[in-house]
């Protein structure tokens, strides 16, 4: 297919004329397909099966504590030291919980905002308005968690190499009211991208030019989920923070979700030891402690790094042809007609596609109209509004390969149509 800008108006409307002739004929096919969430596939969380029984009748962690009864705010010690492993943190800066890091992140904004990080004269909400940055496109369970407590959100714009570190330094140093920054360092959602040696060497000194409650929300919800063998590796952020002495101002966040069982896996986080001893005090009138069994069956499935990688080799076998499908499709049906650009990770969980201007919105809605849900347009952004109406997150991990491959020549379709119909004025 031609550029669109070179195409004469004649050939656009042939094209355009073939274009709805196979739309029609999907619209009848009554396809009924869904790459809205990043979801693992069902064979991804077979991989962990032997969770279910793998104690069998041994309840023992390694200090001789009996999982099945209360106790343990930080979560026990061997999955201290397996999940500080992931996050590069000590297992003294190192707290395991429960089943969603969401809602640990939920926990650290609500506790800063309401009863403060160092007492309660820091609470951000002693002093209006609270702003959070937010780099774009992102991560939108990131951006309800701010809508959803009153947290002004101030979009970032995102680089090949991370958030833009020139303007995330001038708004700090300039607005005391901005009192964090939202990152998902590597494999970045939506884009993929991780985070350059220089961004994440930035990013630990930011708390040094913010507010003294700044913190940094440092979600590495895909930390160790590489597809391939060539996929960046993320500079530590905590060596950088202990050298800057800036660990009370980052909280590191992971999760076994897309390791494990997503929803059913172990949650956890680090910061500073002083930090992690404030949490605490405000967690304790929240919960006893957190699902021990759990974290053992955890700790005698993952059992060290090296099983851990073993384990994550087998989801990206399962995920590295759905993105390689994605990537396929969109060279092949969209490569060099100036109607999309899209981004191309080495890891993660999704791939972005950036349309021409105000167009993603009628592209899903395209798509939707035959069977085919996207994530809805502008939820990668603040308040579900893209100021230019045209990014689209697309999630290829969940559906088969077949469904995947007839959901994105859909897609692919749509957007042409839409692109020419714009371009036909
Ligand atoms: N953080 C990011 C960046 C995610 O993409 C997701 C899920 O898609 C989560 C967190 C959710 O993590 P959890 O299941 O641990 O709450």
């Amino acid at each position: 297919m031609v550029h669109i800008e070179q195409a004469s108006e004649p050939q656009l409307r042939e094209q355009l004329a073939d274009l709805l002739d196979r739309y029609d004929q999907l619209a009848a096919g009554k396809l009924a397909l869904d790459l809205t969430r990043g979801k693992p596939g069902a064979a991804q969380v077979a991989l962990s099966d032997a969770l279910d029984g793998i104690l069998e009748g041994d309840y023992r962690a390694a200090d001789g504590t009996d999982v099945r009864n209360y106790g343990g705010l930080d979560g026990l010690a061997e999955a201290r030291i397996l999940f500080g492993n992931v996050l590069g943190t000590l297992p003294e800066e190192t707290l395991v919980g429960g089943n969603s890091s969401l809602t640990l992140m939920y926990q650290v904004i609500d506790f800063a905002l309401t009863e403060g990080l160092r007492g309660p004269e820091s609470a951000w909400a002693r002093r209006e308005p609270v702003k959070f940055l937010c780099p774009v496109p992102g991560y939108d369970r990131h951006f309800s968690i701010c809508e959803y407590l009153g947290i002004e959100m101030l979009p970032v714009r995102m680089l090949e190499t991370g958030p833009d570190m020139d303007q995330v330094e001038g708004l700090v140093a300039a607005d005391p009211a901005i009192k964090g920054i939202w990152c998902v360092p590597r494999f970045s959602n939506p884009s993929g991208c991780v985070y350059s040696d220089n961004t994440v060497e930035r990013m630990a000194r930011l708390p040094k030019l913010a507010s003294p409650e700044f913190v940094v929300m440092w979600d590495n919800a895909y930390a160790i989920h590489s597809l391939y063998d060539d996929a960046p590796e993320l500079a530590s952020i905590g060596k950088w923070a202990r050298q800057f002495d800036t660990m009370d101002g980052i909280f590191q966040f992971g999760s076994t979700s897309k390791v494990t069982f997503a929803g059913a896996g172990v949650a956890f986080m680090g910061s500073s030891e002083r930090n992690l001893s404030t949490f605490k005090a405000h967690l304790a009138f929240q919960t006893i402690g957190p699902d021990k069994v759990n974290q053992l069956r955890h700790v005698r499935f993952l059992r060290d790094a090296e099983t851990l990688a073993a384990h994550m080799a087998k989801h990206a076998a399962h995920i590295r042809p759905r993105f390689d499908c994605v990537l396929d499709i969109l060279d092949r049906e969209l490569e060099g007609t100036g109607m999309a650009s899209w981004t191309q990770p080495r890891g993660g969980y999704f791939i972005s596609v950036d349309a021409l201007p105000g167009l993603a919105s009628e592209i899903i809605s395209l798509a939707d109209k035959i069977g085919v849900k996207l994530t809805p347009a502008g939820a990668t952004f603040p308040y579900g509004k893209d100021p230019e109406d045209r990014n689209i997150r697309l999630s290829p991990t969940f559906p088969s390969l077949e469904d995947l491959q007839t959901s994105i020549d859909a897609f692919a379709l749509c957007v042409k149509i839409a692109s020419i119909r714009q371009r036909l004025g």
